[in-house]
This record gives C-alpha cells, sequence and structure tokens, in this order.
C-alpha cells in the first residue's frame, strides 16, 4: 500500500541515514529541503553531494531515487531570531532550549513535505528526529509527530504516515543503522559529506566529519563516532 516516500533530507548524518533506510524500503523515495535562510549555506550544498553519491556508488538505489524538491521557505528567518538564521552565538534560554531552535521548525517542514506528498501520490514521510539525543526541541517528540501524523491525514483526507526510524536510538546506533544498510561504503558517504555543525565549519576533517569540535551537533557528532567505533573493533 505505501509504496512511495517522501523523505526530508537537510545533508545531516540524520537525514542521510534515513534516506538509505527509505530507499531499502520503498519503491520510490525522492527527497525534500528547505532553504529557511540558514546562516550556512554547506549544508545545502551537502544536500547534492550525497544524492550525487549515492546514485553513483548504489545502483540498486539510484534506480528508485526520484527527484529532489527544494523549497524557498526563506519566511521562516523572518520571523525566527535563532542562533541558526542569525548571526548570534549559540546559547540556552530561559525555557531551557538552545537557541538554535526555530520555533515550530518541525511542524512546518512536514506541512510543506505533506503538501508535495500529496501533490506526487505519495503516503509516507519519513524524517529524522530522535528524543535519544535529546536537545529539548518540543517538535521532534514522538508524540509530536504521531499528532502531526494525525492531523496531515485529516487535513489532506488521505491516510498519511510519518515514520522517524531514528527516533529510539542514539547517534552511535545511527553510524550502525547507516553500515548495516549500505556499509562501509554509505558510512564513508556519511562521514565525508554530511554535515552537523551549527557554526558552519565545513573545513576542519575529523575522524567523524567536518565540523569546529566545539559547538552542541559537534559534540553529540563525535561522541557518536567514538561510541559506534569502540564497539565496531
Ligand atoms: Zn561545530
Amino acid at each position: 500500500m505505501h509504496k512511495k516516500a517522501l523523505v526530508l533530507f537537510s545533508g545531516g548524518q540524520d537525514s542521510a541515514t534515513c534516506l538509505a533506510w527509505a530507499l531499502e524500503r520503498y519503491e520510490q523515495v525522492e527527497t525534500i529541503g528547505f532553504d529557511y535562510g540558514q546562516r550556512h549555506k554547506v549544508e545545502l550544498q551537502c544536500r547534492g553531494m550525497v544524492l550525487d553519491l549515492v546514485r553513483s556508488q548504489f545502483p540498486q538505489w539510484a534506480a528508485r531515487l526520484g527527484p529532489d524538491h527544494m523549497l524557498d521557505l526563506g519566511l521562516l528567518g523572518q520571523i525566527s531570531d535563532t542562533a541558526l538564521t542569525a548571526d548570534k552565538a549559540i546559547a540556552f534560554e530561559q525555557s531551557g532550549l538552545p537557541n538554535t531552535f526555530v520555533p515550530g521548525r518541525n511542524l512546518i517542514f512536514f506541512t510543506f513535505a505533506a503538501a508535495v506528498a500529496y501533490r506526487r501520490g505519495i503516503s509516507v514521510l519519513v524524517g529524522g528526529m530522535c528524543e535519544t539525543d535529546y536537545s529539548g526541541y518540543p517538535d521532534c517528540r514522538d508524540d509530536t509527530l504521531k499528532a502531526l501524523q494525525v492531523t496531515l491525514g485529516l487535513g489532506l483526507d488521505t491516510r498519511m504516515v510519518v515514520e522517524t526510524p531514528l527516533m529510539w536510538i542514539d547517534k552511535a546506533q545511527t553510524w550502525q543503522l547507516a553500515h548495516g544498510l549500505g556499509g562501509d561504503a554509505l558510512v564513508e558517504i556519511i562521514r565525508r559529506d554530511t554535515h552537523s555543525c551549527y557554526v558552519g565549519d565545513h573545513t576542519t576533517l575529523h575522524d567523524w566529519g567536518y565540523g569546529c569540535g566545539q559547538c552542541p551537533a559537534c559534540e553529540l557528532r563525535a561522541r557518536g563516532w567514538a561510541k559506534y567505533r569502540g564497539e565496531a573493533q
């Protein structure tokens, strides 16, 4: 019944792993990305690179991989004032949330993704949200996304499934999942060609990938890689 999936693909480790997960499961997979005035365009540049590498190195997946949809959501940058979209340092707000939080971002992303999916005859939306390495973003919660699945289905009057394969696994297990799906070749694409760093550093190559090595996203990625490598050896 659910043969076609649309992956919310940002160009980071999590969504790249979700892309492989979807390519392994669905007959047709399309991708969607959002330009919302991010300060750092490097993540968006990584998207195209990862898609190219998946197409060239995984012929069985290339046949299933359909168009990439890039949406301009510049208005999200206009209505938020965060460390991701404005030139300010990453810090924790009084709410306890880091100021990298764009309020309601995933609600907006999924709603736009559902509109594209509806038009394309796709009934599954795949996202890399996760409660395990929880940064406290309320729009990444399992309950939020389950409620959203119901809302989208009702609002579009069609069955819409929101899949979040990383919801209950940590970053080390995300590397393991990638390895299980695409072996060393996929792990290497994700290590070298995805981007997680909040500061946008894509010049310094560590064993876990490019990044500043200091920001919360880099710390999380480095810790997960070290744990994965420790368990793998
Ligand atoms: Zn960083």
